[in-house]
C-alpha cells in the first residue's frame, strides 16, 4: 500500500495566507543542555487545515465537534489543472459527483510554492451545485476555498448544509481517482479550524 502525505510543512517563512506576516507561525525551541521543548503560537488555518462552521457561521459548530468518520474514508480527487481563475459548475458537472462524496480539488495550485494571490477557487455557482449534490465534505490545493466573492458565499453554501471544508492541501503528486483518506485535525476545543496532517492511501480500507 502507498501511503501519499499531503499536508504541507509549517515552519516560520512559510506560505501564509496573502503573506501576512501575523500569520507565520512562531516557533520557539529552549533547551536546558538536556532537554529541548518547543511552544508553537500560530493561527489555526495555518497550511493543510480543517475548517470548522464557526469559521463564517456565528454560534457555528467547533472543530472538535466534527465526526472522525467524516474524516477517515474514502475520497474522490478530481483533477481540475486546466481550470483557469475559479472552479464553476460547468468544471465539475460533467465528473462522477454522488450523494455523499468526499471530494478534493487538484488544481494548478498544487504548483504554487508561494502564495499566490490570483489562486484557484470554488465559485459560488459550484459550491451551490455541491451542496444540491449533497456532498460530505471537499478540499482544496490552496489556502483558502474561495476569494474574491463579497460575503464569502461559497464556504456559506458549504458550511450551512454540513459539508466539510479542507484547505492548504497538496496535491502535485496525486493523480485522479479514488484514495482512502486520514485527515486528523488537533482537537483543540471550542475553534475554527485546525491544522491536520492529511494522508492518502491507494488502498481503500473498511
Ligand atoms: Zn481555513
Amino acid at each position: 500500500m502507498k501511503v501519499y502525505d499531503i499536508t504541507a510543512p509549517i515552519y516560520t517563512g512559510m506560505p501564509v495566507y496573502k503573506n501576512k506576516p501575523e500569520k507565520q507561525p512562531e516557533i520557539n525551541t529552549n533547551t536546558n543542555g538536556h532537554v529541548t521543548e518547543s511552544r508553537i503560537s500560530m493561527d489555526v488555518h495555518t497550511g493543510t487545515h480543517v475548517d470548522a462552521p464557526l469559521h463564517m457561521i456565528n454560534d457555528g459548530d467547533t472543530i472538535e465537534t466534527i465526526d472522525m468518520q467524516q474524516l477517515v474514508r474514502p475520497v474522490k480527487v478530481l483533477d481540475l489543472t486546466s481550470v483557469e481563475e475559479k472552479i464553476t459548475k460547468r468544471d465539475i458537472e460533467n465528473h462522477d459527483i454522488q450523494e455523499n462524496d468526499f471530494l478534493l480539488f487538484k488544481t494548478k495550485n498544487s504548483r504554487d510554492t508561494e502564495f499566490n494571490f490570483e489562486f484557484i477557487y470554488v465559485a459560488e455557482d459550484a459550491a451551490e451545485y455541491l451542496k444540491e449534490k449533497k456532498i460530505d465534505g471537499t478540499g482544496i490545493d490552496s489556502l483558502g476555498i474561495e476569494r474574491a466573492q463579497d460575503g464569502h458565499p461559497t464556504h456559506r453554501a458549504l458550511m450551512g448544509s454540513g459539508i466539510i471544508i479542507m484547505e492548504g492541501l497538496q496535491l502535485k503528486d496525486i493523480e485522479e481517482g479514488t484514495y482512502f483518506m486520514v485527515a486528523a485535525p488537533l482537537k483543540i476545543q471550542g475553534t475554527d479550524a485546525s491544522p491536520a496532517r492529511v494522508i492518502l492511501m491507494d488502498e481503500l480500507i473498511g
